[in-house]
């Protein structure tokens, strides 16, 4: 039986991942500090509550003895890391530094990380390989890409081997109704649009109707969060089997434009929305949609739920259970 602490396991992808490693026979333990997460989340395993960076909680944990570790746990607010630039750093780097060492002073070789496209920056092409050069354009993006760095660093000095999972638009919910997206406060488009529908919110802001996008608003490659688990499944299997480090961008490969999202949302929730339109937002780019093809090739990973309305229709279930 696999040993698997997911750090960050009462989030929103975290939380899938741990249910879906307890459907697979793992025996999980969560560490959460629960400032953005929630305990009801973690539906298998132990949950401690503390801070990844607290060396005295890790050696008690990792004492447990631990085949990997998946690191969910990062502060992931674009703009908010523009404003706030050292929670960032400290957070997502230094923190997660602190949670490395106490992995190598106990012995456990294999991590699996939660990156993200922003690592990218402005795109020189798309669909963007993990060949497409990494030049974030804010601290949130620069935070996830020094972690990957410093990783190819611990791999070669400490044989610590890792995969990083460059995540495009996280969305969708549980196919089985019993989690979902709770971020406070929320600001990502799909939920943003259905608690509109719901009634919750008034109108829905749309950033830009002026790019250079067939119907002119930013066209992003919404990733469903149990795809993404299954990457990370597939991931921890690979590590398991003795493979090396490895880097991998995660998406559709298709894209949707925010209208085309907003209209989805209208079909599948059968409501009218109000649209407030407003100027572009600081620092999205236009398109942004992965090339998936290295994970397909090498990991036999394949995004299933790659229709819209799928995707949106699982996050509006979540949405109305959630009262
Ligand atoms: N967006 C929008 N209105 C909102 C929130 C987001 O028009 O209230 C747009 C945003 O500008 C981007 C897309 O929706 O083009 C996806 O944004 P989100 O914040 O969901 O994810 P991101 O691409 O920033 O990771």
């Amino acid at each position: 039986m696999q040993k698997i602490l997911v750090v960050g396991g009462a989030g929103f992808i975290g939380s899938h991942m741990v249910k879906m490693l307890g459907q697979r026979g793992c025996q999980v333990t969560t560490l959460d500090d629960l400032t953005s997460g929630h305990r009801d989340a973690v539906l298998v395993g132990d949950l401690v509550q503390g801070d990844m960076a607290d060396r005295a909680l890790l050696d008690g944990v990792l004492s447990r003895g631990f085949d990997a570790v998946m690191h969910f746990a990062s502060f992931i607010e674009v703009g908010e890391s523009v404003q706030q630039p050292a929670r960032y750093y400290q957070n997502n780097v230094v923190k997660t530094l602190a949670l490395l060492d106490a992995m190598r002073a106990h012995g456990v070789q294999r991590f699996i990380f939660s990156s993200t496209a922003a690592t990218f920056g402005e795109p020189q092409y798309t669909p963007m390989d993990e060949q497409h050069p990494q030049h974030p354009v804010n601290p949130y993006g620069r935070t996830k890409l020094m972690v990957e760095q410093l990783l190819a660093d611990y791999e070669r000095a400490y044989g610590l081997r890792s995969v990083c999972l460059r995540y495009f638009n996280a969305a969708g919910a549980d196919p089985e109704g019993q989690l979902g997206e709770r971020h406070q406060p929320e600001t990502h488009l799909i939920p943003l649009a259905l608690q509109v529908a719901a009634g919750r919110r008034a109108h829905l802001q749309v950033f830009g109707r002026d790019y250079d996008t067939p119907d002119g608003t930013c066209v992003r490659d919404y990733v469903h969060v149990q795809d993404l688990c299954a990457a990370h499944w597939l991931a921890l299997q690979s590590l398991m089997g003795g493979a090396g480090s490895q880097k991998y961008n995660l998406g559709s490969g298709r894209g949707f434009s925010v209208q085309e999202v907003i209209d989805t949302v209208q079909r599948v929730t059968g409501r009218p929305m109000a649209l407030m339109d407003q100027p572009r937002r600081l620092g999205d780019p236009a398109r942004l949609v992965a090339d998936p093809g290295l994970a397909q090739r090498v990991l036999g990973w394949q995004a299933q739920f790659t229709d819209l309305d799928t995707i949106i229709a699982h996050a509006w279930r979540w949405e109305n259970r959630k009262g």
